[in-house]
């Protein structure tokens, strides 16, 4: 009963950018920059604490760069962001890296974007 899970399978709607065989990007709900995409695994780890199998990490990261490709900050500039659990305000129990771009951002900000 998650929520990224179910947009992963395309059993809740979501604005695709990209999706290889093993992750899934789709854009946030309540974007925090001009872009702002979420990489997920399809399969379900909580966060990037539990430990992945390196063919779904490899995809994981391939989805980053295709997303900061497709979205034109590949050159300019973007931050990926993956909270890890209540101190870090994690609010979805479902592992994703959030890529931010588009504008300049504060460097060594700890806040959350
Ligand atoms: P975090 O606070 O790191 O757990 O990030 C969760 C992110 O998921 C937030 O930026 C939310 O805006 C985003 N989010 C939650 N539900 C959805 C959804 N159904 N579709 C797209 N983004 C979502
Ligand atoms: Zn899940």
């Amino acid at each position: 009963d998650c929520i990224f899970c179910k947009i992963a399978a395309g059993e809740v709607p979501s604005t695709k950018v990209y999706e290889n065989e093993m992750a899934y990007a789709f854009e946030d709900l309540n974007p925090m920059m001009p872009v702002h995409t979420l990489v997920v695994p399809k399969k379900h780890y909580r966060n990037v604490a539990d430990e992945l199998p390196a063919d779904e990490l490899a995809a994981l990261f391939e989805a980053v760069r295709a997303v900061a490709a497709l979205k034109g900050v590949d050159e300019s500039g973007f931050r990926i962001i993956s909270n890890a659990g209540a101190n870090a305000q994690q609010t979805v129990d479902h592992l994703h890296i959030h890529v931010l771009g588009g504008a300049p951002m504060n460097a060594g900000d700890p806040s959350r974007s």
